[in-house]
Formats: structure tokens, C-alpha cells, sequence
């Protein structure tokens, strides 16, 4: 491993780290509602980044893969404005409209 897939797969665990944290610890629903969007999209592109640094033909595959993985995550994902949790669809076309932890409408 040279030194610049080591710096890629560095900065990918530490976002990672950070986003794993801030979503699982924080209660503030606006932070996780800016938060939540600005990582995915940030995985996104060093997913894309990663592969173009073995090939620009791997980035073209992972580009479209990794804007549907992002589009579908921020679908999938909702938080409730009155108790900061994090609300997850169990399928992808279930109805997400209260919250499972304090029954709120989302
Ligand atoms: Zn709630």
C-alpha cells in the first residue's frame, strides 16, 4: 500500500468515525438534518475518489452506484424533530410517519 491509498483510506474511517458518532450520540435534530445529507454525499465522493486512484474507469462504475447508494440512505433515514431520534425504514416503500421512539409525527 503507497502513501496515497493509505491518506484515502485514512480519511474514509475518520469520516466514517465522525458520522457514526454524531448521528448515534447527538440529539440535535438540526445538526443531524445538515449532518446526515453532507456525509453521505462526502462518503460519496471518497468512495469515487478511492476507485479513481485505481482507475478512471473504476470512478465511472462507482459514480452512479454511489449517488444511488446516497439518494437511497437519505430516503431510508428520518429524524424526528421532537425527540432527536434517528428513524430508519425497515423496507424501502414503508410509510415512515411516526417516530418509533416517542410516537411524534415525522
Ligand atoms: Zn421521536
Amino acid at each position: 500500500m503507497d502513501g496515497e491509498y493509505g491518506a484515502w483510506l485514512a480519511a474514509g474511517l475518520l469520516l466514517l468515525v465522525v458520522a457514526q458518532g454524531a448521528l448515534l450520540l447527538s440529539r440535535r435534530t438540526g445538526l443531524k438534518k445538515w449532518l446526515h445529507p453532507l456525509l453521505l454525499v462526502a462518503m460519496g465522493l471518497l468512495v469515487v475518489g478511492f476507485a479513481h486512484t485505481h482507475s478512471p474507469t473504476a470512478a465511472l462504475i462507482f459514480a452512479p452506484l454511489m449517488a444511488l447508494w446516497v439518494g437511497m440512505r437519505l430516503w431510508m433515514v428520518r429524524f424526528c424533530q421532537t425527540c432527536g431520534a434517528t428513524n430508519r425504514r425497515r423496507l424501502p416503500f414503508d410509510d415512515l410517519t411516526h417516530c418509533d421512539k416517542c410516537g411524534a409525527a415525522l
